[in-house]
């Protein structure tokens, strides 16, 4: 525990380049240590509570110390089976501001907010922000067991892997920030400049995939895994296939899937085939031994494993890695 509290602390700290926190907490001011402000109980800062790492980090990118930011989610977890204990449903209630994604893997969410007082709580949905997608059944991809039956009545699903675009990011970004500064007005100057700061850095990586992305051989890419990716391929022109839609909860590979996916990586000569985070890579694993493609991770930043979360991991971090693996396997 105290490691844990040291190294949040430390990574409250890194933060120490966005502009300081002047408002509403008496406790916090330039020359005095955020860290301490942010965990003293009593703290005057307002509350977020978010349930996955993007959300987590875009908060923590524009409030800096003037929030005190908590992830439901446990670094390392799991994300689409995640359910929230007793304790979780006091902090959202307790929070100043919710944030969700709003798909599938939170559908828990409405009966809770429906259920709660949520007094002057303010609710933030991520895929209220952008122009949404459908999840797409591409050709050679195993469609979910449990969907399949049901689909007639539940109609098309609209993809909630929102984040994985970076235009869509400083979209969601600016609506979090304008969020922000109607719930704590007396900070507004520093969420202003704590954002206009990130989105310089969003547009960065915006460019620097556009670059890749443009120069290169192919604009193809294999995931020998579930595809979160579809607001990401849409963004910048990629083709792609891969074994699951979104975060089907199926990662049992059909032999026909497998089949399929090695075929398209002998025909195309593919040189990297994709595994998402946190994932066992099996299937990956298979399809690369067959066709000596080399195995690479593509981050579709659901969480992070407890070891990035202790060093202060960003969303930008991780993403930059997928500029990196693109380069390779687009070559
Ligand atoms: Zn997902």
């Amino acid at each position: 525990m105290k490691k844990l509290i040291a190294s949040l602390l430390a990574g409250i700290l890194m933060l120490g380049g966005l502009t300081g926190c002047s408002g509403t907490s008496a406790v916090s001011s330039a020359n005095t240590s955020a860290a301490s402000a942010a965990s003293q109980e009593g703290s005057e800062n307002i509350s977020i509570v978010c349930t996955n790492f993007p959300e987590y980090d875009f908060a923590r990118q524009i409030a800096g110390d003037c929030a005190d930011i908590t992830m439901l989610l446990k670094p390392g977890a799991e994300s689409h089976s995640f359910e929230p204990t007793p304790q979780d449903i006091i902090t959202i209630q307790n929070s100043d501001l919710f944030i969700y994604v709003g798909g599938d893997s939170d559908e828990w969410v409405a009966n809770i907010l429906d259920s709660m007082d949520r007094g002057t709580m303010t609710v933030f949905k991520l895929m209220d922000c952008v122009n949404l997608v459908e999840e797409e059944l591409s050709e050679g991809m195993q469609a979910e067991a449990e969907e399949a039956d049901e689909g007639e009545e539940e109609g098309p699903e609209m993809d909630e892997h929102v984040w994985t675009s970076p235009a869509n990011a400083m979209q969601i970004v600016q609506d979090l920030s304008d969020t922000l500064c109607k719930i704590d007005p007396g900070n507004q100057e520093t969420y202003q400049a704590n954002t206009k700061a990130y989105l310089v850095e969003l547009q960065s990586l915006d460019d620097a995939f556009r670059e890749v992305i443009s120069s290169a051989a192919r604009k193809e890419i294999i995931v020998g895994d579930r595809f979160p990716f579809r607001y990401f391929c849409e963004e910048f022109g990629l083709t792609y296939y891969a074994a699951f839609p979104g975060c089907s909860t199926d990662t049992e590979a059909d032999p026909a899937t497998v089949a399929f996916l090695i075929d398209q990586v002998k025909e195309d000569k593919i040189p990297v085939v994709f595994h998402i985070e946190l994932s066992n890579e099996e299937m990956c694993d298979s399809i690369c031994e067959a066709t000596g493609a080399r195995s690479q991770l593509l981050n579709a930043v659901h969480n992070v494993s407890d070891e990035d979360f202790k060093n202060g991991v960003t969303y930008i971090d991780l993403m930059n890695h997928n500029v990196d693996v693109l380069r390779e396997a687009l070559n």
